[in-house]
């Protein structure tokens, strides 16, 4: 159903096997360049509308702000070597009357109000842009945040079973929070590094047609190996998620609290940090290889630019020198190259990044294409009738995990009527906790079909079968927020009603545990954020978990393992609380200890994914099956304990 994880498409593009094929190869470039480009322009103007537009004045202002800067020191510096020049010629006279003179005859000081008003304004745009692109940046980072883990939310548990989901996972959190503004404004940094280039071209042109196409022609090299290293790293950033995701995994265990305990027991802290280690180094060499590679091309490429840059300084040398040009067209010349060559350089490192960070939004693209297949079959989809007492039934009903094949349900069949209380009962891993998960809708099953008052629960909506069902797993949640919330957690809509607060927990039997704590249900769980938070014990844990479910307003109540780090006084209470809480409700109960199946309605016994009996406690004893096997050798133990 699930197939098998595919290889990376990388950037979903082919090569092209022949020289036929280049154009349409180029077009598909084009085109997905500009989808994903045309999709985070959609992305950022949602998150930040303000940001695109100082982003664009910006533009316009640093596209023309260095042509500017270079003329005023020009005209400065010309107007200077006229003041040097008629000061020469006034040398006899006294040095104030000198000053006058030159001050009368040359306009230096307009210029120089001139240069500080332009400083002014450019600093003064400089970071009013970065105020806004920095608070913008986290409203973006943010948006993006908050659409990954609503997504989220939607996912299929069977996703979760695959590799390549966590794969989609980890490509599309790892960048997308800042690749969106930075190709952005990237894009504005490129036109106005284009307006610049422009400009600066023009003035190079005045000197020599070829001067700019000559600088030009050498930056394409550089292009080129910006293009195809922006390519590569992508690819090999998407490659290697598998490691970054490995890393993370093993520096996680040697923080995390509850596996702290065994990495000192077993002295495990070496192997981990030793395969961190390995992960890294091997994740790394690639890595190194490609920046190396890289950065050798740009050496010999920056030296053959420094060659033809130093030509053309040469050239405006030999025209100053000749009486051709004035100091200050010097100046004008030289910054107008050294700019062509910085933007040509920018404007090439910016096309680079967009071009590569474009790549890396696909990630984010792929990760909100996964698709949600657990949704109802029909629209407009079934409402639940609440309240009833529900009959459940499954009919030849198989399933296999995600990326196996191996029916861990086969073909099982079997009815609960309304108001009655099951117990699954089975050795490990026979399979009801994924029965229940097929039932909960977590899953659905690969065959057969399971109904829910005689309709399939496909067609019902998913939200209302959620919340019909009152269901506690055994890997429950264990929130680090107060006891309130991780009882009234089981009923958000109901909110913290203290006395229905009190009722849960007096029949899950937290209750005297609560009261003891100074702050109620007021009490901080865990370390993680509070320094006086109270830590739990399993059971008690799982008292509160069970509290959860006898809070929520559910009508089927399902306890799978619940109690599994109670002793056997507090299940019995537990289980004659369930008994009582359920009475006229259908609920379901899994558990180890065979005393608490004695007065259910119906045993299910699961084998390896199939119901091997069905009966009251009563008929399966007089069976003398499994049941009989398994509660005979558990009353046996219990007997010979005492
Ligand atoms: P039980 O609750 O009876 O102990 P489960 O329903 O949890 O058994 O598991 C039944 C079988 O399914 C086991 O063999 C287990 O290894 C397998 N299984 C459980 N969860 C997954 C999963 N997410 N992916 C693949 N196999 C799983």
């Amino acid at each position: 159903m699930y197939g098998p994880p595919r290889r990376h498409s990388n950037d979903g593009i082919a090569k092209p096997k022949s020289i036929k094929e280049v154009p349409s190869y180029l077009k598909k470039l084009i085109v997905g360049f500009f989808s994903r480009y045309a999709y985070i322009f959609k992305l950022v103007w949602s998150a930040s509308p303000l940001l695109l537009i100082v982003l664009t004045l910006s533009t316009i202002f640093n596209g023309v702000f260095p042509v500017v800067g270079a003329y005023i020191t020009a005209e400065l510096l010309n107007e200077l070597v006229e003041a040097y020049t008629i000061a020469q010629s006034l040398l006899s006279l006294p040095a104030d009357v000198i000053f006058e003179t030159v001050s009368s005859e040359v306009n230096i000081m307009f210029w120089i109000v001139l240069e500080l008003v332009f400083l002014i304004v450019k600093s003064l745009i400089n970071n009013i842009y970065n105020a806004i692109t920095t608070i913008s940046g986290e409203k973006v980072s943010f948006h993006i945040k908050t659409s990954i883990i609503t997504k989220s939310k939607d996912i299929d548990l069977a996703q979760f079973d695959l590799p390549t989901f966590y794969e989609k996972l980890e490509n599309a959190t790892r960048e997308a929070s800042f690749r969106p503004v930075q190709i952005i404004s990237n894009s504005f940094s490129v036109i106005s590094s284009f307006i610049s280039l422009i400009s600066f071209i023009i003035v190079l042109a005045t000197l020599s047609p070829f001067a700019p196409l000559v600088i030009i022609l050498i930056s394409l090299p550089a292009a080129i190996i910006k293009f195809s290293y922006g390519r590569k790293n992508f690819l090999y950033m998407k490659r290697h998620s598998k490691q970054r995701r490995l890393m993370e995994y093993y520096s996680n265990i040697m923080t995390n609290k509850d596996i702290a305990k065994e990495v000192r027991m077993f002295d495990l802290s070496g192997t981990f940090i030793g395969k961190f280690k390995t992960t890294f180094k091997s994740y790394f060499s690639g890595l190194k290889k490609l920046v190396i590679k890289e950065n050798l091309w740009h050496i010999f490429i920056s030296i053959s630019t420094a060659f033809v840059n130093i030509a053309l300084v040469i050239y405006v040398v030999y025209e100053v020198c000749s009486g051709k040009m004035e100091v200050g067209d010097y100046s004008f010349y030289s910054n107008a190259l050294s700019s062509v060559i910085s933007c040509v350089a920018s404007v090439v490192a910016a096309t680079a990044t967009i071009y590569q960070g474009t790549l890396f939004i696909d990630n984010m693209m792929e990760f909100e294409r996964v698709e949600t297949k657990i949704k109802p079959a029909v629209t407009p989809a079934l409402d639940i009738q609440r309240h009833i007492p529900h009959t459940i039934e499954f009919k030849d009903v198989s399933f296999s995990y995600p990326g196996t094949d191996r029916l861990v349900l086969d073909k099982i069949s079997f009815k609960l009527e309304g108001g009655t209380t099951t117990v699954l009962v089975g050795l490990n891993g026979a399979g009801k906790t994924t029965l229940i998960k097929l039932l909960t809708r977590l899953y659905d099953p690969v065959d057969g079909v399971i109904l829910l008052d005689g309709i399939d629960i496909r067609n019902y909506d998913i939200k209302q079968l959620y919340k019909m069902f009152g269901t506690i797993f055994q890997d429950f949640g264990k929130y680090a927020t107060d006891i309130e919330e991780n009882i009234y957690f089981g009923d958000v809509e109901k909110g913290a009603v203290e006395a229905e607060l009190d009722k849960a927990a007096k029949h899950s039997g937290a209750y005297d545990f609560i009261s003891s704590y100074p702050k109620k249900y007021k009490t901080p769980l865990t370390k993680y954020f509070e320094e006086e938070g109270t830590e739990l014990s399993i059971g008690q844990w799982q008292k509160l978990s069970v509290s959860r479910a006898f809070y929520s307003d559910s009508d089927v109540l399902i306890l799978d393992e619940p109690t599994a780090a109670l002793d056997a006084i507090a299940e019995q209470q537990i289980f004659k609380q369930f008994e009582e809480l359920t009475k006229g409700k259908t609920s379901i109960f899994v558990s180890h200890r065979l005393s608490s199946a004695t007065s259910a309605d119906k045993i299910l016994v699961l084998e390896n994914g199939k119901v091997v009996e069905e009966g009251s406690h009563k008929d399966l004893m007089e069976l003398k099956g499994k049941y009989f096997e398994l509660f005979s050798t558990q009353a046996k133990r219990y007997v010979e304990n005492k």
